[in-house]
């Protein structure tokens, strides 16, 4: 079956500066399949700068990536116009860190809701309209005599992105972009917004891309994870399988400098550090070499290609290379970790 979204060895580089002479590498070869049929949550995970927004905002359509492709339902998003152009639009929904921040705060969230309603034509009155605002807004947990005729600034961070994903629910999204949803509430709020992610994906079928620095969040919400390094996807797989048993080195270091015996009280700890990866892009190789406690002299010289080492299961990096060639798949894979 054609999947929904696919991301075929997708690569970004932004340009800038005088004739385009400065080059970042935002992504490299990035593959990614979310099949329709199994909603589930992936996990993009990475310290800043890492690529992850602009991951989010190349599925989005947001971005158009410098190699590779990205497929919704089997066609390229850049070529879908008319209908097939709308219904991804609808199908595909985002959520970002402070929603709000791009909406006019002058307008109430009635108006807010009522946007999209009208703008996709979703509801035949404007009492269907206002039935199905209310919906929403339950389905996330808010009570609407509480949330509608006020401003976004009379709300709280935490009501104010439960109602971005209660604008976003309207749309019956078939894939959720959620990047950073929970980094700007505070600790006592994020699991309720996560929980209202799991909400979507259970209840409502939706699938869920959610970015984030932060692993614990990541263990907590997500089914499968995707670990990014300096634009690269170093490991992937179900997120249990990674976490507990993490087989790249980086993942391996980001995961020992969580406190795990406190991993399901300690939300939003140990965010990766920052790092601005410059080091990183300096060889031709790997770009983890710099920092790697098991770099070999090959790491330098060729980036390691992704090894598969079981179905949803891979990673980049030589250590595995033998492994890799005991697992043969008997079947195409069709989730995240390809
Ligand atoms: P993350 O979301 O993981 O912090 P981003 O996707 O925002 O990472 O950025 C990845 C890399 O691309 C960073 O080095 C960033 O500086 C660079 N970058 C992001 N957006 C732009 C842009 N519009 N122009 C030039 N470089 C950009
Ligand atoms: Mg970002």
């Amino acid at each position: 079956m054609t999947p929904l979204l696919e991301l075929r060895a997708v690569g970004k580089v932004y340009t800038r500066g005088v004739f385009a002479r400065e080059r970042v590498v935002a992504l490299k070869g990035v593959d990614l399949v979310i099949d329709e049929s199994r909603p589930r949550i992936i996990a993009v995970a990475g310290e800043s700068g890492s690529g992850k927004s602009t991951l989010g905002l190349l599925v989005l359509g947001f971005l158009q990536p410098t190699e590779g492709a990205v497929l919704y339902r089997g066609k390229r998003v850049d070529a879908l116009r008319g209908a097939e152009y709308w219904r991804f639009r609808r199908e595909v929904q985002a959520v970002f860190q402070d929603p709000f921040a791009v909406f006019n705060p002058f307008y109430k969230v009635d108006h807010l809701l009522q946007v999209p309603i009208e703008k996709f034509k979703l509801a035949p009155s404007r009492q269907a309209a206002r039935l199905m605002m209310e919906d929403a807004l339950r389905a996330v947990g808010l009570r609407p005599e509480e949330v509608l005729g006020r401003f976004p600034h009379q709300l709280s961070g935490g009501q104010r992105q439960r109602i971005a994903v209660a604008r976003a629910l309207l749309l019956k999204p078939r894939l959720l972009v959620a990047d950073e949803p929970v980094s700007m509430v505070d600790a006592s709020l994020r699991a309720t917004i996560l929980e209202s992610l799991r909400h979507m994906r259970d209840a409502h079928g939706v699938s869920i891309l959610y970015i984030t620095h932060d692993l614990t969040t990541a263990y907590h919400v997500a089914d499968e994870i995707l670990v990014l390094y300096a634009g690269r996807v170093v490991e992937s797989g179900e997120v249990e399988a990674v976490i507990r048993a993490p087989k790249h080195p980086y993942t391996q270091l980001l995961i020992d400098s969580i406190p795990w015996p406190d991993v399901s009280r300690v939300w939003g700890a140990a965010p990766m550090t920052k790092r601005d990866g410059t080091e990183a892009r300096a060889n031709t190789g790997c770009r983890f070499a710099p920092r790697c406690p098991a770099v070999m002299p090959r790491c330098w010289q060729v980036p390691p290609p992704t090894y598969h080492l079981g179905l949803r299961r891979a990673v980049a990096c030589y250590l595995y290379e033998q492994e890799a060639e005991k697992f043969n798949p008997a079947e195409p894979q069709c989730m995240a970790a390809r």
